[in-house]
């Protein structure tokens, strides 16, 4: 090296330092009290035009006579890029200044050194608006955001299948927020760099930068969203820190709206170009951890981005330089425009309604910035606009979308797989588009097989809303409006632990409800076609049938010439932990499944299956067609649900998370009376709020409150139960334990309020 530096440079035993480089070595030079950068590259393809665009464009910027950037420095031969041989390989090389300065990596910050980064970048680039230079007009690199899809392939080499999907969303999100808006935008030479290591402080302020290898013709406000990604990287709250960088770039150099707008999505894109990049290099080369030292400081970063709704950061960013933020129409006219046209028989959640704008995995953004922990709706089982089932939907929509009546692949697969979850008995499938039209079905299965009528429904079930549905549903049909029970229905008492004439027994519990189902069934004077009940009652107040329940009364049904229904809408698909169905807890194989909610994720699909016995019976009579059930696009959402599943381990996670969340609920039961039964399994989850242990009178206004509360602080909840006093959650299944200790410290909060007035 010393002999290269000679006769290059004219240097006599210079000092030499190697330097930490991410794709070349790079060296501190002293020569006669003067500091260099001496940077050598492998010479490949375009290496020295673009050396030599980089050295231009310093040049350019050196018009400034400050010593911000560095400046090439010329070789004895003229030159600023020269060529040599090393360990046979081309390598070549430049010389740069050495600038001085603190990295803004090593130094405190401060608003007052945010302001002045965002000024010093504002400056440089007002300089570079008028410059250009062809070759890096030409560049298309990994780490230019406008170019963030050539990373796309990398997303596979993530590690973690939930990771994977956090960073799949965002890719969708800026094919959705930014490549329409990128063809207006200002465009000019960024450095596209300016992280915590490139950049120089001095006495409190930004003083200079370095590292001109990322320089791309992008547009203008890439530069800012490089910038705020790592000056945020390690910040608990990110939208505290940003309004400085973006005042401070602004107040020189004026932003536009535009630019604003897609401000959020093109941090998530310069994060995601880098936690794919870590993944590829440590794929490439595990032993190069400068390749990816920065790499967790990018995940957490990440994860505290999706936590932010888009609106928040948008009117952060808005704000910052004094444009107004985005009004929303008022709730008062959002609900009277909706009761318009919508009849309240629809009704809202909440004594203030909430005015939702979009969802990501366990969080909701509503129009005025707020984003909401979801720890209520289990159809979004996979977590809210799941990239998986997005792209599964969009591909296959925009290649066929038809009915069964024709063939095509999607449909034989999806039923191959879903079958693949049951036992070998239950081999049959009917696709449909709720879990009502599933539950009509089924009793239709059920009646045909059977030839009998009557049904036995469980106490407080719910199974659909259609006729039959409401007609099964004593939770309906039961109601004080509701339209009494039919003739042909047979109500059996739940099989409650906690409640009801067993309360408080633990042996045979389960066995003795079923004894007096059996009971009723034989006082009664028509055979049954069909059982139905769910394994945990969701209306009943998330009630578990008592252990030992479905395996007594089960083979009476049968016996008697009927057939056992399980309504898995709410219980399927691994919500339960232990379990990837409900029944499975129970010891026993129904006859007829039937499936909804999380099947598609929130796009709408259900299903009945059931054995080939009763497929034949149904075979007899009609035809029967679904014009949307089971159709290409669906069974390819299904799917994906299925493999997102797999991939995620969210079963695993149900129990996991589950069994902590309820361990949570089991603290607050011990420190506060009005907690009563903590119950479920897995990620649903209901919890009793009763007014005292010793009656177990419900606390109908306490479990409102507390719901209420939450939502107030950004949690979602339900309440349910014959008295509407269960608190019931059941989320996403990639709900985490952090997510479980906000919800449960934030109903301790509400609780200690409460017991306190
Ligand atoms: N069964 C159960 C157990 C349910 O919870 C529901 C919906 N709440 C249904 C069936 C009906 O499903 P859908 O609303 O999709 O028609």
């Amino acid at each position: 090296m010393k002999k290269i530096l000679e006769e290059l440079c004219g240097f006599v035993d210079p000092e030499i330092k190697k330097l930490n480089g991410y794709y070349n070595a790079n060296y501190l030079i002293k020569n006669q009290g003067q500091k260099y950068i001496f940077k050598t590259y492998l010479n490949e393809g375009n290496t020295a035009d673009i050396l030599n665009a980089e050295n231009d464009t310093l040049v350019f910027l050196q018009e400034t006579k400050s010593a911000e950037y560095p400046s090439p420095v010329l070789f004895l031969n003229g030159s600023t890029v020269a060529n040599f041989e090393m360990d046979g390989k081309d390598v070549i090389c430049r010389m740069l200044s050495f600038i001085d300065g603190e990295f803004l990596g090593d130094v405190a910050h401060s608003k007052k050194l945010f302001n002045s980064f965002g000024c010093f970048l504002a400056k440089m680039n007002l300089k570079l608006q008028s410059y250009n230079h062809y070759t890096i007009q030409a560049r298309q690199i990994n780490w230019d955001i406008q170019y963030l899809n050539l990373n796309k392939e990398y997303i596979a080499d993530i590690d973690n299948a939930k990771d994977r999907s956090v960073v799949q969303y965002f890719f969708q999100q800026f094919e959705e927020n930014v490549i329409p808006a990128i063809p207006k935008l200002r465009k000019c030479i960024i450095h596209n760099d300016a992280n915590e290591w490139n950049v120089l402080c001095a006495n409190g302020k930004v003083s200079g930068i370095i590292d001109f290898g990322d320089l791309v013709y992008s547009p203008l406000i890439n530069e800012l969203a490089v910038a705020i990604t790592y000056a945020c990287y390690d910040k608990e709250d990110p939208l505290v820190w940003t309004p400085d960088i973006v005042k401070g770039y602004n107040d020189v150099l004026s932003l536009q709206q535009e630019e604003l707008a897609i401000l959020y999505y093109l941090v998530a894109a310069q994060l995601c170009i880098s936690v794919c990049n870590s993944a590829k290099s440590r794929k490439e080369d595990p032993e190069n951890e400068y390749a990816f030292s920065s790499e967790e400081s990018a995940w957490k970063m990440i994860y505290r981005w999706l936590a932010i709704n888009p609106i928040a950061a948008k009117n952060c960013f808005l704000d910052a330089v004094g444009f107004n933020k985005i009004d929303p129409m008022s709730l008062e006219k959002v609900v009277d425009v909706r009761h318009q046209f919508i009849s309240p028989i629809l009704s809202l959640s909440y004594a203030k309604p909430i005015y939702m704008d979009r969802s990501a995995f366990q969080y909701m953004y509503d129009v005025n910035g707020n984003t909401y922990l979801d720890a209520y709706n289990n159809i979004p089982h996979v977590g809210h606009s799941h990239p998986r089932v997005v792209e599964a939907g969009q591909r296959q929509m925009a290649k066929l979308n038809t009915n069964t009546r024709y063939l095509y692949d999607q449909l034989s697969e999806y039923a191959e797989r879903l079958l693949s979850h049951f036992p070998d008995s239950v081999n049959k499938v009917y696709f449909v588009n709720s879990g009502s039209a599933a539950t009509d079905l089924a009793i239709r299965l059920a009646q045909a097989h059977t030839g009998h009528k009557n049904m036995m429904v469980m106490e407080h079930g719910y199974h659909g809303n259609t006729q039959n549905g409401i007609d099964i549903s004593d939770y309906k049909f039961s109601h004080k409006v509701g339209s009494g029970q039919k003739g042909h229905i047979l109500k059996t008492v739940i099989p409650d632990t906690y409640r009801g004439e067993y309360k408080g027994q633990t042996e045979d519990v389960g066995s003795r409800y079923a004894q007096d189902a059996i009971q009723q069934i034989a006082e009664s004077e028509e055979p049954l076609a069909a059982f139905i009940s769910e394994p945990v009652v969701g209306c009943g107040g998330q009630v578990p049938l008592a252990k030992g329940y479905l395996k007594a009364l089960y083979p009476a049904i049968r016996k008697q010439g009927g057939v056992c229904i399980s309504d898995e809408v709410q219980t399927g698909f691994g919500r339960l932990g232990d379990h990837f169905w409900g029944y499975e807890a129970q010891g026993v194989v129904p006859d007829i499944v039937i499936l909804g909610k999380p099947m598609g994720n929130g796009h709408p699909i259900g299903a009945v299956v059931t054995t080939t016995e009763i497929a034949e019976s149904f075979g007899k009579g009609v035809e029967f067609f679904s014009s949307f059930g089971g159709n290409p696009v669906s069974c390819a959402i299904g799917l994906a649900v299925l493999d997102v599943i797999k991939e995620e381990e969210l079963q695993a996670n149900a129990k996991h998370v589950g069994d902590y969340y309820q361990s949570l609920f089991r603290q607050l039961q011990n420190e506060y009376d009005c907690v009563g039964d903590v119950r479920g399994s897995g990620l649903f989850i209901g919890v009793e709020i009763i007014q005292k242990r010793e009656t177990l009178e419900s606390d109908q206004q306490l479990a409102s409150h507390i719901k209420n509360e939450l939502r107030n602080r950004n949690i979602l909840i339900s309440t349910d139960g014959p008295s509407d006093s269960v608190l019931k959650t059941k989320p996403p299944l990639c709900f985490t334990k952090e997510n479980a200790e906000l919800v449960t410290s934030n109903i301790h909060d509400i609780l200690k309020e409460v017991t306190r007035s």
